[in-house]
């Protein structure tokens, strides 16, 4: 047994070891990967949950790594958050964002998709001159604020509140409109919702996950799109992953809904394709 444990000692400190070789080299290629193009951004639809029409996306971010093949997020966004890579990352996120939301309106300006949602970390919201970097980059693509929305952190909100609001007031007053992301897994008091000058809230997949077997959680999202419906805050309902979930947000009146369900994440030219999809009436 002494043996056994040695060995299992030393499988786990070269695990151990392997892991953090990894994320040096990680660390390392990550501030010259952004130099390098190698980011790629994938779409998923954000749908009417009721017709399942797309009415926006939201931009994902992928690292094409050259040894590695695409890497998820999960693989890179903390470190880069910790580096602070995510800050020029974040900047390219939202200029490509607009950019290629731009080119979908060009080639079809009566398209029904009407807007890009982009994940904005702590960080760089906190980095001075954000809202000016928004602005430029909208003026950059010719994008009009309303095709923007920026998905931000409830604890983000919550903590350094004072400039955080101001900032937060400022984009508003741009015309461009703001979500809070994993709604539900932070801490905000319901409250305090009514004040926040916020547009949209997104309800983590952890709630719908557990939607048809659990009635707590349940009347849980139940009582979230009530409030919201009552405050004139918009709702999306995350991870929608099977038919049953969506039935029951339709009775709930869950306006929107994002999940494998209606679509994987998918590249750009994927996009337009499902835009003409018949709507159910
Ligand atoms: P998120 O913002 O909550 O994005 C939703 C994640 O859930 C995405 O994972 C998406 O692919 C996944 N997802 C959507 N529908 C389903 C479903 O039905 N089932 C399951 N199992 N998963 C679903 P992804 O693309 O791996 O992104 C993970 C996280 O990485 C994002 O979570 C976001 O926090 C972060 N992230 C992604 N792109 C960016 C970015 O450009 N900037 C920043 N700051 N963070 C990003
Ligand atoms: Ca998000
Ligand atoms: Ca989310
Ligand atoms: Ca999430």
């Amino acid at each position: 047994a002494k043996g056994a444990g040695k060995a299992t000692w030393q499988r786990y400190r070269s695990d151990l070891h392997t892991a953090m070789v990894e994320r040096l080299a990680l660390r390392t290629s990550l501030l010259e990967a952004i130099d390098a193009q190698q980011f790629v951004l994938q779409y998923q639809p954000i749908v009417n949950v009721r017709t399942q029409a797309v009415v926006g996306v939201e931009s994902l971010v992928r690292w094409q790594h050259p040894e590695r093949g695409l890497l998820a997020p999960y693989h890179f966004i903390e470190l880069a958050e910790e580096s602070g890579a995510i800050v020029g990352l974040g900047a390219w996120v939202l200029r490509e964002s607009l950019r290629q939301f731009a080119a979908w309106h060009a080639s079809d300006p009566e398209m029904a998709l009407r807007y890009v949602s982009v994940n904005v970390s702590a960080r760089q919201f906190r980095q001075p001159g954000f809202v000016d970097q928004v602005s430029q980059a909208l003026e950059d693509a010719g994008a009009r604020p309303e095709w923007l929305l920026l998905e931000i952190t409830e604890s983000l909100v919550l903590r350094d509140a004072e400039q955080v609001w101001t900032d937060l007031k400022a984009l508003r007053a741009l015309g461009v409109r703001i979500a809070i992301d994993d709604f539900g897994t932070g801490y905000s008091s319901l409250s305090y919702l009514r004040q926040l000058p916020v547009d949209v809230l997104k309800i983590d997949k952890s709630f719908i996950d557990d939607i048809l077997d659990s009635k707590q959680q349940r009347a849980l999202v139940d009582a979230i799109v009530t409030l919201a419906r009552n405050l004139d805050l918009t709702v999306v309902a995350e991870g929608i992953e099977d038919a049953a979930q969506r039935a029951m947000l339709e009775r709930m009146g869950c306006p929107y809904g994002q999940g494998y369900l209606f679509s994987k994440p998918v590249w750009p030219a994927e996009i337009p394709p499902l835009l003409i999809l018949a709507v159910v009436p």
